[in-house]
């Protein structure tokens, strides 16, 4: 190994809602993150993300870092050619550029596809591996949901996703990874990847680390192998993303063995057995909309211990998950049952920001809301309303999940109708920031309900602020009934579709 080494970086992340028709194009990484070469350090400084934890990495290790791309974006259809080429290929192109490598340290989500593989981290890898060869240690840091493959643990000799849900380790994620590939790059330890699944689509309490579950049981295990057992460098539990048509779709468990070991393979065995064994456990009640106005009738005003709203999470239309953020069964809802001193954070709808913008701060509109992209989702709704206030949609995220980067909602509007002040937004991202409110002149703690389009992130800012917390499946394209979906790759029979 050369001083100081030199590692090829970069985060190219995409989760890939496969049911969306909504294509993934490199204008949606313009939009959110999306940063070459030297720019990299000036855009992530002062964020939480995982290129922060890798500059902190490199400055603490002594490595030379050769800086690639930095892309994310929030999740929908298939990414398009244009960012596949754009970012991979950058990638590419700056290690086949660098000469020799000592080591790769880069982050992914873990359930990409392209319009041209269902499996984009392996084929990246792959491709990847053709460019340095088989013999540069190469480490991936990965969200918690990852569907990971054969192929990328055949590549990839690091594996380490966050041990978080929400995700507030993404910048230790990064460290920790950095940490094996520096004792990788000095001859210490020669890690390989030991992958287990089992016929399982969810599971894990869908990876949620806020209760004592299946998935904390399974992070302390990993937690004390790692420090009791020399041989076991990393042990990393992804609980999946569903929504992905792929053959090998699901929770896995990947075990960074110090050398081929059949005992690594059998820890990663002996983890998904307790994943499969608890494959019905699910810490969460999810209501109907129905459901969800009659609990708000039922609870008393502001008795939890934190005062504060009842947050309603609209799980089903989590643009997060890959929903189209514009579905509608919720706020109807809530309209219809006359809800006072509400808020509704976001209903994605670019024609109606435009047309409420235009209308300007204090205008009484009329219009159809919502439920363009597929009305299946959740139609079109006639409202009336008054414009509050008018945004450009750009703000800094403070909460611990985002916090740092800027987030874009587009031209946003903010529309009152009857009681709820309802956020219209040009563009889909999930609701995981109080800013996404408060910049609107909104303050989430002062309202009695606040209704949000998520599953599980926006917990890291709302709970804290929230007397109640519910989950709603509205039905929107997100909906925990995967029945649903018309899945053609994934291997099948699998549980909860086939098997019990
Ligand atoms: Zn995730």
């Amino acid at each position: 190994m050369r001083t100081p080494p030199r590692v090829l970086t970069g985060l190219f992340g995409h989760e890939t809602n496969t049911f969306s028709q909504l294509p993934t194009t490199l204008a949606h990484f313009e939009d959110y993150l999306l940063a070459f070469g030297d720019d990299i350090p000036a855009t992530v400084e002062g964020s939480v993300i995982e290129p922060a934890g890798v500059e902190d990495a490199a400055a603490e290790l002594g490595w030379e870092l050769l800086r690639s791309v930095v892309a994310w974006t929030t999740p929908s259809g298939r990414v398009a050619r244009d960012a596949w080429d754009a970012c991979a290929g950058h990638a590419l192109e700056t290690a086949a550029k660098a000469g020799q490598l000592d080591g790769v340290l880069f982050s992914m989500h873990g359930a990409m596809a392209t319009v041209d593989h269902d499996d984009a981290e392996g084929e990246f890898l792959e491709q990847l591996r053709g460019v340095i060869g088989p013999d540069v240690p190469v480490a991936i840091t990965l969200d918690l949901h990852a569907n990971v493959t054969e192929r990328m643990a055949r590549h990839a000799d690091i594996i380490c996703a966050y041990r978080t849900y929400p995700h507030i380790d993404q910048a230790p994620t990064a460290k920790r990874a950095a940490k094996i590939l520096d004792m990788a790059m000095k001859g210490e330890v020669r890690p390989v990847s030991h992958i287990a699944r089992r016929d399982l689509l969810g599971g894990l309490d869908s990876g949620r680390t806020t209760v004592d579950n299946p998935m904390t049981e399974l992070l302390a295990r990993a937690d004390k192998l790692e420090a009791t057992d020399d041989g076991v460098l990393l042990v990393s539990v992804q609980a999946g993303f569903c929504p992905a048509d792929l053959d090998e779709a699901g929770p896995t468990v990947v075990v960074c063995g110090d050398g081929h070991d059949t005992r690594f393979q059998a820890i990663a065995e002996d983890f998904m057995d307790h994943a499969w064994e608890t494959r019905h456990y699910d810490s969460n009640e999810y209501l109907d909309v129905a459901g969800a106005m009659q609990r708000l009738v039922e609870l008393p005003a502001s008795d939890g211990p934190t005062g504060g709203p009842v947050v309603l999470a609209d799980a089903s239309d989590n643009p997060g998950s890959g929903a189209y953020g514009d579905s509608t069964f919720l706020l109807n809802g809530m309209i219809k049952a006359g809800l006072e001193n509400a808020a509704f954070g976001t209903i994605c709808d670019p024609d109606a920001a435009a047309h409420l913008v235009a209308a300007g701060e204090g205008a009484t509109a009329t219009l159809s809301l919502g439920g363009k992209v597929d009305a299946t989702y959740g139609p079109p709704i006639d409202v009336t309303g008054t414009v509050v206030t008018v945004t450009d949609g750009s703000y800094l995220a403070l909460g611990p999940r985002w916090g740092g980067t800027i987030q874009h909602l587009g031209a946003t509007a903010v529309l009152r109708v009857g009681g709820i002040d309802v956020i219209v937004a040009s563009k889909r991202l999930q609701c995981t920031e109080l800013e996404t409110f408060t910049h609107a002149g909104i303050d989430p703690r002062e309202k009695d309900v606040v209704a949000v389009k998520s599953i599980h992130h926006f917990r890291a800012a709302y709970e804290p602020i929230a007397r109640q917390v519910l989950i709603i499946d509205s039905g929107a394209l997100a909906t925990k009934d995967f029945g649903k979906l018309p899945y053609k790759n994934l291997r099948r029979p699998i549980f909860p579709l086939d098997l019990d």
